[in-house]
């Protein structure tokens, strides 16, 4: 339940990512679209001034062309005065017959006009006095007051039609005697210029308008090629400087500025690459999604994997400083039993089933999750108070609805007291207290505080001391010598080390060697005391002593740790002690428990170190390991041992040391504490006697003095 809501959560979280990233996406379109708009605004403009110009070009050279015109009138006049007027319609026919854009020449007499050219209707102009006709008049005098040509117009004729009119003011000894004037066809003129332009494909549409006239020509005379009267934008300006005229051309594209029309294409297949990039991603987030959850649950019960219930605990706790929190481990007793009984399918069965019961115990805000084998953490709010409630309504369901019977949950609690802790130490600790009602049947729950916080305190001290104590040699090691049973001369001793700390507290290894061979440190310890009776042995050889066989204990991280037996045969060649001198003690469990074991014992018996094996009768021993491993001696336990005097003790001993003899194994009774004991493994053949009754452990100074004061060589 609480896996599926962090999916929702996770949904949302996928859902605000895909949002964020079409606006991100839409931002850097809007960008885009903005920075191409301005670049094709700025283009097709420039392509439009570029077109302007060579109008306005064509217009200022065709403009001074007729200009010339007029100049050529005016000279002919001041040379030939009447002669001129007389063949007025002659010479203009002359001058005008290559240009089809000039539609009238006329010469007006102090402004009247009197000559026209051609006939026509162009004859309706004379008589007009341009001096004194409201509209012309300004235009006229202008000319006479500069004595320049001025350019009128586009403008209604007085004969029809529009027109730009040229008047060239004609002066003797400065005084006006009238105009010389060129009126141009407004159509047929710019039809020439566009032509030249234009070479007959007119993409754009023009306007020209006078600066001085203040209509808009464009509504008026706008020629306006292919698109009818409409207006032309005026974006683009172009100025033409004409005689006593300022003209205004502004071109726009027959088809608009069409800024859109090249846009929206564009704009379309951005758009279309957005959808595409965003429905990758979220194919991409989506298969996140699913890979996510497969990581944050566990595959078989469905339920939180340890390292994502570490997480989101810790997340739940920071977020409610003010909240109680325990943290629980529940443990299953007897679940290896359900394996072997009923195979590992119905094993996983019942942890799938224990891990929904498990889920639905817990309220909102709780978490549940599994640690790995039989092991389920829980994160538990407000049931710290209630916790053995809660705890035997979910031993009873158990009880009530497991597929299999029998099935026992214990419980270990860590409150959350020191919040700066990981969730993964709380768990610990919470572990270290189901550990320690391990095979306790009386009880189901133990909280961390008490013993248990006490021996962990112990065993983190040990675990932060070890470097120390390995530096400053604080680990010693002792010697419990071994006695030939027959002759109860010393034949050999076992080393077996000793913790004296700096402060001068003598730990046994009964209390740390369990904390290193769990944590590992183990490995170095053993190789430690290794090398501390290599070093023994090797100073006694050059004393030219007495030396005895001194085994020592090699726990089974060493036996397994990488390259230990060409460590170890190493150290006594660089030592100078002959393996044999250093018989090396398995304990008895670990012997069977390995098919690789086979290997690594042989391995150590080709290096020429004897392989005892030790604490045999102890635990669930197995004769089969008599068979299995190519061990040399066998060592009875102190438990074997103490059996002497029981009718069916003895038997049992009896019979394990002739079987040890039959496979060719010396035996050592290890735990001899009486004469009793003594004498009755005498009388079955034991071999050697290890045990109080001769002698306890002693550091090696005072064992040095014990063997040389009664031990013999051989
Ligand atoms: P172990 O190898 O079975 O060693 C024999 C233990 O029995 C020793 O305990 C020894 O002091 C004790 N013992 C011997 N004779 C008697 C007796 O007559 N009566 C009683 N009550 N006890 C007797 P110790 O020295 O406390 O060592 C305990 C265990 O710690 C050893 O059992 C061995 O398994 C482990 N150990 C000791 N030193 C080392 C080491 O250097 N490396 C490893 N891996 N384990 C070590
Ligand atoms: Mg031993
Ligand atoms: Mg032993």
């Amino acid at each position: 339940m609480k896996n599926k809501r962090n999916r929702i959560k996770l949904k949302k979280v996928y859902k605000e990512i895909m949002i964020a990233t079409a606006i991100f996406f839409m931002l850097i379109e809007c960008i885009y679209i903005l920075c191409r708009y301005v670049m094709v605004v700025n283009r097709n403009t420039e392509e439009a001034e570029t077109y302007g110009e060579s109008i306005a070009t064509n217009i200022r050279l065709s403009m001074e062309h007729n200009i010339s015109i007029s100049s050529v009138m005016k000279s002919l006049y001041l040379e030939y005065e009447e002669g001129f007027l007389h063949d007025f319609d002659k010479i203009c026919g002359r001058l005008s017959e290559d240009d089809n854009s000039i539609s009238g020449m006329y010469f007006a007499p102090e402004g009247v006009i009197e000559y026209a050219y051609p006939e026509g209707n162009k004859e309706l102009a004379i008589g007009f006095d341009i001096l004194s006709d409201p509209v012309q008049s300004g235009q006229g005098q202008l000319a006479i007051n500069t004595g320049n040509v001025t350019i009128a117009g586009p403008l209604n004729l007085v004969e029809g039609g529009v027109g730009i009119v040229i008047r060239n003011p004609v002066f003797i000894e400065n005084e006006f005697i009238g105009f010389a004037i060129v009126v141009l066809n407004y159509d047929r003129f710019f039809y020439n210029i566009l032509k030249d332009v234009s070479s007959g494909t007119y993409h754009y549409k023009y306007a020209v308008w006078n600066e001085s006239d203040s209509n808009v020509l464009t509504d008026r005379y706008g020629f306006l090629l292919n698109c009818g009267n409409t207006d032309v934008d005026r974006n683009v300006d172009i100025r033409i400087n004409l005689p006593n005229a300022v003209w205004h051309l502004a071109v726009e594209p027959v088809k608009g500025w069409n800024i859109w029309g090249r846009l929206i294409p564009e704009f379309c297949i951005s758009l279309i690459f957005l959808c595409v990039v965003l429905y990758l991603i979220y194919l991409k987030l989506r298969k996140n999604t699913e890979v996510l959850n497969l990581i944050q649950c566990d595959e078989l019960t469905g339920i939180y994997t340890k390292q994502v219930f570490y997480h989101n605990a810790k997340q739940i706790i920071d977020k409610n400083p003010n909240s109680k929190y325990t943290i629980v481990v529940a443990d299953i007793e007897n679940f290896k039993m359900v394996n072997n009984i009923y195979g590992e399918n119905k094993g996983d069965y019942v942890l799938k089933y224990l891990a929904g019961v498990f889920r639905n115990s817990i309220g909102d805000g709780e978490l549940c999750g599994r640690l790995g084998g039989d092991q389920f953490v829980f994160l538990l709010q407000a049931k710290y108070e209630n916790g053995p409630i809660w705890m035997k309504s979910v031993i009873d369901e158990i009880h009530n609805t497991s597929p299999v019977p029998g099935i026992m949950v214990k419980f270990g609690i860590y409150q959350l007291i020191d919040r700066t802790l990981s969730i993964a130490a709380m768990t610990d600790r919470a572990l270290l207290a189901v550990k320690s009602i391990k095979r306790n049947y009386d009880k189901v729950y133990e909280h961390y505080d008490g013993p248990v916080s006490k021996k962990h305190y112990r065993i983190q001290m040990f675990e932060s001391n070890f470097e120390r104590a390995i530096q400053n040699e604080e680990f010693v090691v002792w010697y419990q010598p071994k006695y030939d049973a027959t002759s109860e001369r010393i034949v050999g001793a076992e080393a077996l080390v000793r913790w004296i700390t700096k402060d001068g507290e003598f730990i046994s290894p009964g209390e740390f060697i369990p904390t290193f061979e769990e944590d590992g440190l183990i490995v170095r310890l053993d190789e430690y005391v290794f090398r501390k009776v290599c070093e023994t042995v090797r100073s006694r050889m050059d004393e030219n002593k007495i030396i005895y066989p001194v085994s020592i204990n090699l726990s089974r991280a060493s036996l397994f740790h990488e390259g230990t037996v060409e460590k170890y045969r190493k150290i006594a060649e660089d030592t100078g002690v002959p393996p044999e001198y250093i018989p090396i003690e398995l304990t008895e469990s670990a012997a069977l428990h390995s098919v690789e074991i086979k290997e690594l014992t042989q391995k150590l018996k080709e290096a020429g170190f004897q392989l005892h094996m030790d604490d045999f009768g102890s635990g669930l021993s197995s004769l089969a390991s008599f068979n299995i491993l190519p061990f040399d001696v066998v060592k009875l336990d102190k438990t074997l041992i103490d059996f002497i005097g029981d009718a069916s003790g003895d038997e049992l001993l009896k019979h394990t040391i002739s079987l040890a003899h039959f496979k060719k194994m010396k035996v050592v009774a290890e735990g001899v504490e009486t004469r009793e004991q003594l004498d009755f493994l005498k009388k079955f053949a034991c071999d050697v006697i290890q045990g109080y009754y001769f002698s306890k452990p002693r550091p090696y100074r005072e064992f040095v003095e014990f063997i040389d004061e009664y031990g013999e060589g051989e």
